[in-house]
């Protein structure tokens, strides 16, 4: 099913890319909830974690590398969260799996 992310994939509409390999691409989130807010994406269109199959799991796996290396490459002093919302009541509006990053104030645990 097409969403907003297929069509940033697909260079459709703009969005602030900060990296892009052929898995994956991080973008800053238009409605941030820290001073640092990405999104990491895989180009595969699968609608949320929980209906990625066996053979995903490289790319699942290329997913985390790659927010650990943006961390790294954005300096963000090893303090950052990484949030997956798998459906909607656990706050999922868009249905192509993403990680957010999260950075920049001090994260509160339980999240909400
Ligand atoms: P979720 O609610 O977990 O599905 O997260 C979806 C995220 O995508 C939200 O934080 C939105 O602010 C963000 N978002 C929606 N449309 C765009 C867009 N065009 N560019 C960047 N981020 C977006």
């Amino acid at each position: 099913m097409e969403t907003i992310f297929s069509k940033i994939i697909n260079k459709e509409i703009p969005a602030d890319i900060l990296y892009e390999d052929d898995l994956s691409l991080v973008f800053n989130d238009t409605q941030p909830q820290a001073p640092t807010h990405l999104l990491i994406i895989p180009k595969k269109p699968i609608p949320k974690l929980s209906d990625a199959s066996e053979e995903d799991k490289a790319l699942l796996g290329h997913l985390m590398w790659v927010a650990g290396e943006i961390a790294r490459t954005l300096d963000l002093d090893e303090t950052f969260r990484l949030v997956v919302n798998n459906g909607a009541k656990a706050g999922q509006s868009v249905f192509h799996l993403h990680l957010h990053l999260l950075s920049g104030r001090p994260l509160q645990w339980p999240p909400g």
